[in-house]
């Protein structure tokens, strides 16, 4: 007989678990709270990159998560989610600019694709209502990053799962685990309904620390309610612009994509700090205003934009900022996986942790054990 399982969550991690379990023979049962994307994913940058991450094995781990998703492009073909232009970065001080180039530099020799281009070819090539200081004298462009439009491609994995035999619950709540000794056997909803399983994977996001505490899962992430958190950013969607933006942009002090062909979507870590999980959001804040004058500097035309909406964003982000993945220590039948940089690591953690349930553990996956929060027993 198939193997049972529960996936809790249905944003990125939830869904292309479900999607790798199922394709493995493994059958599907995947609770959503809400609906798809309701969480962390639906309010995501969704830049997939690798070359920003420092820790080498967590750079490898998102180099995997960019090849994973070329992997999911040519299983579904006609992928509308999936915009792979490139990125590029500039800096304004001329310290800043050396430190980009020696990153770029840096990412070259370990086989990142980067290279260095001047504005005048940017302008001329890539971009054309890009607005760069002549100051500048060089934009590190990282051709192999993109970015997806999440919902979107929740939607088709979705209905690839589906058509697999995934059973989707939409506005269902897991409350609490089903235990027989120290092994998990299945889910309790909040309707009191209990579903039976040989293994429960947890991808509930920003919530799993609280539902894993429930079976003395000790896995602590930032929490958005403290003082400035890390974990809450903003983002400010624009209304429509007469100019075009094709790629990932980082210019000094907001980072800018397209939404769609007329919109941007626009982030800036700087202001990230200034909202809180009580700031009001409509009529947008004061910060979002000041998010979309700093990109006006860099887009041509953005006089007129306004902030069409302010976005707060929570991000699911474990205490030590790397990703957790892997059976929960002290209670059998139960896989976690929580990460920040979700929306570039899914396909791969989806693809390693379908193995690992199946019987085969992943060597690139040992740097990121859950085990790692668990107090230690002295003596
Ligand atoms: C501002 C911002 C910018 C970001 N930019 C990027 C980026 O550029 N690139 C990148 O790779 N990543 C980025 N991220 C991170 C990325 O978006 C997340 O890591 C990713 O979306 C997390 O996905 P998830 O599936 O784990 O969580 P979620 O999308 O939150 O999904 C968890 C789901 O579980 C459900 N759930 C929770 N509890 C229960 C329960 N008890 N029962 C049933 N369902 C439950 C929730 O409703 C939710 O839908 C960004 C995040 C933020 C906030």
């Amino acid at each position: 007989m198939a193997m049972r399982s529960i996936v809790i969550g249905a944003g990125i991690i939830g869904t292309c678990t479900a999607l790798r379990l199922a394709q493995s023979g493994v059958q599907v049962t995947l609770i959503e709270a809400n609906l798809p994307g309701d969480g962390t994913t639906g309010t995501s940058f969704a830049w997939l990159n690798a070359g920003a991450k420092r820790l080498r094995e967590y750079y490898e781990l998102n180099v995997a998560g960019m090849e994973a998703h070329r992997r999911l492009l040519a299983e579904l073909p006609d992928a509308p989610w999936y915009v792979q232009t490139g990125n590029l970065e500039w800096r304004a001080t001329p310290e800043a600019q050396e430190r980009l180039f020696k990153q770029v530099e840096r990412l070259q020799g370990i086989g990142y694709p980067a290279k260095l281009l001047t504005p005048a070819q940017v302008v001329k090539d890539l971009e054309p209502d890009l607005m760069i200081e002549s100051s500048v004298e060089g934009i590190a462009y990282y051709p192999e990053e993109s970015h997806i439009y999440p919902k979107l491609f929740l939607t088709h994995l979705l209905r690839a799962a589906q058509s697999l035999g995934v059973e989707l619950h939409t506005r269902t709540k897991v409350v609490d685990f089903e235990m027989s000794g120290n092994q998990v056997s299945g889910v309790v909803l909040e309707s009191g309904t209990h579903l039976k399983a040989d293994v429960v994977v947890c991808c509930a996001g920003r919530w799993t620390e609280k539902l894993l505490s429930q079976v003395g899962v000790y896995l602590p992430l930032i929490s958005p309610e403290e003082p400035e958190s890390e974990a809450i950013g903003l983002l400010v969607l624009t209304s429509e612009i007469c100019a075009t933006v094709q790629r990932v942009v980082h210019a000094p002090g907001v980072n800018i994509r397209p939404d769609g062909p007329s919109r941007l979507l626009l982030h800036s870590g700087k202001f990230d700090r200034q909202i809180s999980l009580q700031t009001p959001l409509s009529p947008p804040p004061q910060t979002a205003e000041e998010v979309l004058s700093n990109a006006r500097k860099f887009v041509r035309n953005l006089e007129t934009a306004r902030v069409e909406s302010a976005i707060r964003a929570i991000r699911a982000l474990p205490q030590d900022e790397l990703s957790v993945v892997g059976w929960t220590p002290g209670v059998e039948g139960l896989y976690v996986m929580v990460t920040h940089a979700g929306v570039t690591l899914a396909p791969a953690l989806a693809e390693m942790a379908a193995r690992e349930i199946n019987g085969t553990p992943e060597k690139m996956l040992a740097t990121f054990r859950p085990d790692r929060f668990q107090p230690q027993v002295s003596g």
